[in-house]
């Protein structure tokens, strides 16, 4: 299975890209966690990347799509994969359109996942996550069992640098500038589902399992 997961920052697709990875057992594809670990490795890309990250911009597609092709060429890969905020602008889309054809296989499915802004911003403040094993929490909706620590490594929850007020404004703006067209390129394409990602965590979880054509394998 070859999946995309559209939608705006803050609107769930981390958690339900997890889900559907661990369930299909297929490798969950992040750009931006590909874009954390080379900051905290301190490599020559993380630090291109991270002013551009800690304003809430997009980082420049040439250094984006380099890191995606890379990892799609990941013996992992073969058996299918899901994206989560790639691709975020039209350029990155046409150049996932040139790789898929010379690797010769096609996307089964696009998940447009949406929510509207204030409950984005409410989503993205309270979110948590956990540095060791990259498990996301929100304080709200779906807490930690101990207050503050991850359920699966006993490791102290952290804030996103990019999470502040300011910041997600931004990334909301750039969102609706540069990404949202992608719903139109997708929309006559193949398979595209929107998916209403508002009320609990677990609805949505269902409503795209039902998009998926199954039920959720694993227990989460
Ligand atoms: P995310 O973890 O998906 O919310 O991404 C965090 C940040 O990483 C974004 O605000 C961008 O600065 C950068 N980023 C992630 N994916 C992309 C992408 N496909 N294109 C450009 N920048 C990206």
């Amino acid at each position: 299975m070859r999946i995309i997961m559209l939608g705006a920052p803050g609107v769930g697709k981390g958690s339900q890209a997890s889900r559907i990875a661990e369930s299909f057992a297929i490798p969950h594809i992040s750009t931006g966690d590909l874009f954390r670990e080379q900051i905290n490795a301190n490599t020559a890309i993380g630090q291109k990347v991270s002013s551009f990250m800690n304003q809430g911009m997009l980082v420049p597609d040439e250094i984006t799509i380099e890191i995606l092709e890379k990892r799609l060429s990941g013996d992992d890969c073969k058996n299918g994969f899901v994206l989560d905020g790639f691709p975020r602008t039209l350029q990155q889309a046409a150049s996932l359109d040139k790789m898929l054809e010379e690797m010769n296989i096609s996307i089964d499915i696009v998940l447009n996942i949406s929510l509207d802004d204030t409950t984005i911003v409410r989503r993205i403040t309270g979110r948590r996550t956990c540095p060791a094993c990259g498990a996301i929490y929100h304080i709200d909706d779906c807490p930690p069992k101990e207050n503050d620590v991850c359920d699966r490594c006993s490791v102290g929850l952290k804030s996103r640098a990019d999470d502040s007020v300011e910041v997600i404004q931004k990334r909301l703006q750039v969102y609706h500038k540069l990404t949202r067209p992608l719903i139109e390129y997708y929309s006559g394409k193949g398979r595209f589902v929107h998916i209403e990602s508002a009320g609990p965590i677990a609805d949505t979880t269902e409503r795209v399992f039902e998009a998926l054509g199954t039920s959720l394998r694993q227990s989460v």
